[in-house]
C-alpha cells in the first residue's frame, strides 16, 4: 500500500492540478485498486508523497522535507479551509499517500476522510503541540447546527495553533521527526531543514516578542478568532467580532458591546481577512469610527496574500498589529 514510489516512468508536475485530477480520476477508475499501479504513474517521481491538509501544514511539509518530498494541498489557495468538502479524487488521493499531515479540529471533512484512509504515516499536528480552549468571546460555533453536548469539550479547543510561531515549531520538530521515521535514508537532511526552520521560527517570535512589547493599547479586534494563541504568546487581547469560523455574523448585541469597549481600551482598528468577506468588519469600523486592516490567519496563500510564504505574511501581520496597537 504505501509504497515508496522509486520508479519515475513519466515526469508529472505534482503540484499541476490537472495532472493531479488526471491521476486520481485514473485511480478512482481502477476501482479501488490501491498499491501497486501508482507507481507507474510516477507520480512524486521517487519522492515521498505527502499529502497536507491546508496550508500551514503543506508549508512545513515542504520546508522540511525539501527535495525529498512532493507535496500536495487538500485545501486549493483561496479557498477557505474550515468549510472544506473533500471530492471523491481527494479521497483516492488519500489513500494513495505515503504519508498525510493534517490538523485535526480544523476541518471536520478531512478528519474524516483521513480517519478512512489506510495510509500508515498520519501526522496529527493537533498532537505534536497543545491545544487550548482560549474561549473566544462569542462562543464556539462549530458547523451549521451541530448540537452535540458529548463532543462539545473536543470542539471547543482552538485549532489555531500555527499562528503563534513556538506552537508551530512545536509541530515542525514533530513533522521532522515523523519524515525521519518514514525515511530513513534522508533522515541527516529532514534533521537539517527541521533545525533550519526552528531557527528561523525562534527569531520570528524574538521579532514579535520585541515589536509588541511597548504598546498604546493591547486589545485588537479581527472578525476571524484565529489570533488566540498569538494574543496569548505577546500579552495580547484579542475581541473576535464573530467566533472561531470566520463567517459568522454577531449579534447586534455584540456589536454595541464592541463599540464601547473600543472606547474603553483605545481601540483603533478592526482587522479582517483576505479569504473571507470583509463586511462585517468594515460596518463595524464604520459604526464605531475606527480603521480596518488585514491580519491574515494564514489559512491560505493567494495573489492577495501579504507576502508569498509563512513568514513573509506573518512579518506583515506584525507590522500590521504594531501599527494598529501602537507601538512605542
Ligand atoms: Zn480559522
Amino acid at each position: 500500500m504505501n509504497v515508496r514510489r522509486r520508479l519515475a516512468a513519466s515526469r508529472i508536475n505534482t503540484a499541476g492540478t490537472a495532472a493531479l485530477a488526471a491521476t486520481a480520476l485514473a485511480i478512482g477508475t481502477l476501482s479501488a485498486c490501491s498499491s501497486d499501479s501508482n507507481a507507474a504513474e510516477g507520480e512524486g517521481g521517487g519522492k515521498l508523497d505527502v499529502v497536507a491538509s491546508f496550508y500551514p501544514m503543506q508549508f512545513l511539509a515542504e520546508q522540511i522535507g525539501g527535495d525529498h518530498v512532493s507535496v500536495t494541498s487538500l485545501t486549493e489557495p483561496g479557498q477557505e479551509p474550515h468549510d472544506l468538502e473533500i471530492s471523491a479524487q481527494q479521497t483516492a488521493k488519500l489513500q494513495e499517500a505515503d504519508a498525510i499531515l493534517y490538523l485535526k479540529g480544523l476541518q471536520p471533512s478531512v478528519d474524516e476522510a483521513v480517519g478512512q484512509s489506510e495510509v500508515k504515516t498520519k501526522v496529527d499536528a493537533a498532537t505534536l503541540t497543545k491545544l487550548e480552549d482560549l474561549g473566544t468571546e462569542d462562543g464556539h460555533e462549530h458547523g451549521e447546527g451541530e448540537e452535540e453536548p458529548a463532543g462539545e469539550e473536543e470542539s471547543a479547543l482552538d485549532p489555531h495553533v500555527w499562528l503563534d510561531p513556538v506552537k508551530y515549531a512545536e509541530i515542525a520538530e514533530g513533522v521532522g521527526k515523523a519524515l525521519e521515521k518514514q525515511d530513513p535514508d534522508n533522515a541527516a537532511d529532514y534533521k537539517k531543514n527541521t533545525a533550519d526552520l526552528v531557527k528561523k521560527l525562534d527569531d520570528l517570535d524574538t521579532a514579535y516578542e520585541d515589536g509588541l512589547k511597548n504598546t498604546k493599547t493591547k486589545v485588537f479586534f479581527t472578525n476571524h478568532a484565529a489570533f488566540g494563541y498569538l494574543a496569548q504568546r505577546y500579552g495580547l487581547t484579542m475581541e473576535a467580532i464573530a467566533g472561531l469560523e470566520p463567517d459568522s455574523e454577531p449579534s447586534a448585541a455584540r456589536v454595541k458591546e464592541l463599540q464601547e469597549e473600543a472606547k474603553a481600551d483605545g481601540v483603533t482598528t478592526v482587522f479582517y481577512e483576505t479569504l473571507v468577506s470583509d463586511q462585517t468588519a468594515k460596518t463595524l469600523a464604520a459604526d464605531a469610527g475606527l480603521k480596518t486592516d488585514v491580519l491574515d490567519p494564514l489559512e491560505g496563500i493567494t495573489d492577495k496574500s501579504k507576502g508569498d510564504d509563512y513568514f513573509q505574511v506573518m512579518q506583515a501581520n506584525l507590522t500590521a498589529l504594531e501599527k494598529a496597537l501602537g507601538t512605542k
